[in-house]
C-alpha cells in the first residue's frame, strides 16, 4: 500500500466551530479525519503531521521554508504528500513549494475546504479523498485539488470565497478532472529530468501595487526610497497603465535607474502581457519595465522573493524571471 504524509497547516478545513483557534494534536486530527473520511484507508497508508495551525493570510516566507523542508526530510519515506491547507493563500504556498523543492519527482497535493470538515454539506470530504488518491499517483507536480479540478499550483488562482469550484488556472489548462474516473492530462504534466534538490529561504522585499484610473502613482514614490529591491505593478488588460495625467513613467524610470526592477502583470487574470500593443504600455517598457507574461502575479511575487536570495541585482533578477523553472510561465 502507498503511504502518505498528510500535513494538516490550518484553514477552514479542520476548523472545530467552537474553538476556531484550537490547535489539533497530529493523533486527534488522524482520528477525527479517519472517523470522519474512514475510506482513507483503503486508499492509503496515513501518517499525519502538523507543523503549525494557522488561518491562511499568516502564511508566508517562514511556513513555506518549514513546509518545504517537511516534504525535502519525508521525500524517501513517501510516495507522496497532501497538504491541507486555508483556501485563501493556498496559489502563494504552492508556487513557493514549486520553487523550493525543484525537480520534485513526487506528487505534492494541496487542498482545503470552504466549509469546515465537520459541518454538513462540507466539501472537504470530498477534496480529502481526491487530494489523496492524486498523492498515491505518479505526478511530479506541485498541484492544487479542488471542486474536482486538478490544478498546477503555480498556474492556480482563488476564483470564488463561496463556490465549491474556487480554483481555476486561467492561463494553463486544467492536470485533470475528477468526476466518475481520475482524467489526468499526461500532456501537460512535467517531467523532472535533474535530481531534487531544495532551495530554502525567501526575501520579502517585494511590492505587488495596483495601478487605478485616477490614482496618482506619486503616493508611491516612498517605496522607491525604501529597502524593496522590485516591483510588480498590476495594469488593465494586456499590461497597460494611465501614462498621461496620472502617468506612470516616472516612477518606473526611478525603480530601474536606481537598480529596482520593475514587472508588469494584469488586474485580468486570463491571457498574456503585451508591453508592445499600445502606447501607455510601451513607454512603461522603453523605462525599463518588463511584462510578467503569463505567470501570475501571485506566482511571480513568491518567484521574486526567492530570486532575491540569489541576487539583487536587476540583470540578475530580470534573468532568473524569463526562467522557466516549474511550469510557472
Ligand atoms: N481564512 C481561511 C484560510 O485561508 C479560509 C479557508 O480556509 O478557506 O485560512
Amino acid at each position: 500500500m502507498k503511504k502518505i504524509l498528510l500535513i494538516h497547516t490550518g484553514g477552514t478545513f479542520g476548523m472545530v466551530p467552537s474553538h476556531p483557534n484550537k490547535i489539533l494534536k497530529p493523533g486527534s486530527f488522524q482520528n477525527e479525519v479517519l472517523t470522519r473520511v474512514p475510506e482513507l484507508q483503503k486508499l492509503a497508508a496515513i501518517d499525519v503531521a502538523i507543523p503549525f495551525n494557522l488561518d491562511s493570510s499568516d502564511i508566508a516566507g517562514e511556513e513555506w521554508d518549514i513546509l518545504g523542508r517537511l516534504i525535502f526530510e519525508n521525500l524517501d519515506d513517501y510516495d507522496g504528500f497532501v497538504v491541507i491547507h486555508g483556501t485563501d493563500t493556498m496559489v502563494y504556498t504552492a508556487a513557493a513549494l514549486s520553487f523550493s523543492l525543484s525537480n520534485l519527482p513526487k506528487p505534492v497535493v494541496l487542498t482545503g475546504s470552504q466549509r469546515p470538515l465537520s459541518k454538513l454539506r462540507s466539501d472537504a470530504r470530498f477534496n480529502l479523498i481526491d487530494a489523496v488518491e492524486l498523492a498515491t499517483m505518479e505526478i511530479p507536480e506541485v498541484m492544487i485539488v479542488f471542486g474536482g479540478h486538478v490544478l498546477r499550483g503555480n498556474r492556480a488562482k482563488k476564483i470564488s470565497v463561496t463556490r465549491y469550484e474556487a480554483f481555476d488556472t486561467p492561463n494553463f489548462p486544467h492536470l485533470g478532472e475528477i468526476g466518475l474516473h481520475i482524467e489526468i492530462k499526461k500532456q501537460h504534466l512535467q517531467s523532472p529530468d535533474k535530481s531534487m534538490a531544495f532551495f530554502p529561504g525567501f526575501r520579502q522585499q517585494v511590492a505587488v501595487i495596483s495601478a487605478q484610473p485616477g490614482f496618482a502613482p506619486d503616493y508611491h514614490i516612498p517605496l522607491l526610497h525604501s529597502d524593496l529591491k522590485a516591483f510588480i505593478l498590476l495594469g488593465f488588460g494586456s499590461g497597460n497603465l494611465p501614462a498621461r495625467s496620472f502617468d506612470w513613467t516616472p516612477f518606473v524610470k526611478e525603480a530601474t535607474q536606481n537598480g529596482k526592477p520593475v514587472f508588469i502583470g494584469s488586474h485580468s487574470p486570463h491571457g498574456r502581457i503585451d508591453l508592445n500593443l499600445y502606447e501607455c504600455a510601451r513607454r512603461a517598457m522603453e523605462a525599463g519595465a518588463v511584462g510578467l507574461g503569463e505567470m501570475t502575479y501571485e506566482a511571480a511575487y513568491v518567484k521574486l522573493q526567492k530570486i532575491l536570495v540569489k541576487s539583487t541585482k536587476m540583470d540578475d533578477i530580470i534573468a532568473l524571471m524569463e526562467q522557466n523553472w516549474a511550469g510557472e510561465k
